[in-house]
């Protein structure tokens, strides 16, 4: 692994002064490591537009990011929270199951005890081509998508287009079906952004993820409260039954008035390059009895998904996965 500088930052501030000071230089934070040490660097994957790091600006040793808030119903979780801490925490067990689902579905318990949330969101996509050395795709800077003419069965069926990663994150997924907000700050100031808006594809940008700028990081994430009856489901398949991303999840939070959909959010991973709301499918069921309308508004992805060569197989899947996550969410 090439050579590079570490600074255990412990303020925010520091982290931002850092930022300021490196400006010139590539300078990434980092949380436990699992992705950017322990793979992206040690894996030599690195392109012109994904130059390896000359320094690394820890965010674990920033005590303010590694604490839990509650506030009245809403919790605001440090980016340097472990997922293990996130999954053991009994407000977010008592207010967002969802999440703790999630959290716990990711990789195995140890990435999990130094894994952080904000890892968890920020976390480079897992396409096999981007994470070989060999391959300089346009995600790295090149001037090819190897995905469009050969393997890809995992990419993307829905939003794709120049690159067709999947968004890699669980957590980013429950927290897009909670209607959480990332805290933001940098050398420029501070900002919230929903997250809604925070994950970009790459129409906008194929270089980045989300729309952190180089000089910014997140600082928290704020889960509002959830309306009192809220039902929340989760549903993950992987390819194998020890740890692994998802081919497809789905989360689901939403309210019900009797029988009928009230308001709510599903929420797709595994098949765009962002976590993907599914708009279409909530619109399908607003209003409606939930257990009559559930299979014909499922089938609704089928209108924007436009799969590849290798993985016509995952609209199939999601549509049965969305139909599964929203009935066992209604205790059915
Ligand atoms: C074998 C294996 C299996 C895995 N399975 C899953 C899975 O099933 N589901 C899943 O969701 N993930 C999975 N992962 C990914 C794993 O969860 C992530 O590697 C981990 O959560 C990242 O956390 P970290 O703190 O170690 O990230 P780091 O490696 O420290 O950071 C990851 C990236 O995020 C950036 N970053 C970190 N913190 C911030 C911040 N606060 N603001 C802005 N950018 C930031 C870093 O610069 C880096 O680019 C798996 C990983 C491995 C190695
Ligand atoms: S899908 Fe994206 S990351 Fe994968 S080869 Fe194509 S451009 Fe690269």
């Amino acid at each position: 692994m090439r050579a590079f500088e570490l600074y255990d930052a412990t303020t925010v501030s520091q982290a931002v002064d850092l930022l300021r000071q490196n400006s010139n230089r590539a300078v990434k934070v980092v949380g436990g490591g699992s992705d950017l040490v322990g793979g992206i660097m040690k894996d030599w994957v690195h392109g012109n537009g994904l130059p390896f790091p000359d320094v690394l600006i820890d965010l674990t040793t920033i005590k303010e990011l590694t604490a839990i808030k509650v506030d009245g119903g809403s919790i605001t979780i440090g980016a340097a929270v472990t997922l293990s801490d996130v999954i053991n925490n009994k407000d977010i067990a008592d207010r967002f199951p969802l999440l703790v689902s999630a959290a716990s579905s990711v990789a195995s318990p140890l990435i999990r005890n130094f894994g952080t949330l904000g890892g968890n969101i920020n976390q480079r996509p897992r396409c096999w081509f981007f994470r070989g050395e060999d391959f300089n795709c346009y995600k790295k800077g090149g001037d090819f998508c190897y995905a469009v003419t050969s393997d890809n069965r995992y990419h993307a069926i829905i939003g794709g287009e120049l690159c067709y990663i999947v968004h890699p994150s669980d957590t980013a997924t429950a927290l897009l079906a909670l209607n959480a907000k990332a805290k933001i700050t940098g050398v420029d100031g501070s900002r919230d952004v929903q997250f809604d808006n925070y994950f970009i594809g790459p129409r906008e940008d194929v270089l980045r993820e989300n729309v952190l700028k180089k000089n910014e990081f997140m600082t928290h994430v704020e889960v509002p409260s959830p309306s009192s009856g809220t039902k929340f489901g989760w549903t993950k398949l992987k390819d194998r039954q020890v740890y692994d991303f998802a081919l497809t999840s789905v989360a689901a939070a939403f309210t019900l008035d009797g029988n009928n959909w009230k308001d709510g959010r599903i929420t797709l991973g595994g098949v765009s390059p962002v976590p993907y709301r599914a708009k279409v499918v909530e619109d399908a069921l607003k209003g409606k009895d939930i257990k009559a309308t559930i299979k014909q508004a499922a089938a609704q992805i089928r209108t924007v998904a436009r799969p590849m060569s290798l993985n016509a197989y995952k609209v199939e899947v999601v549509q049965g996965l969305i139909e599964r996550t929203v009935l066992e969410a209604l205790g059915n």
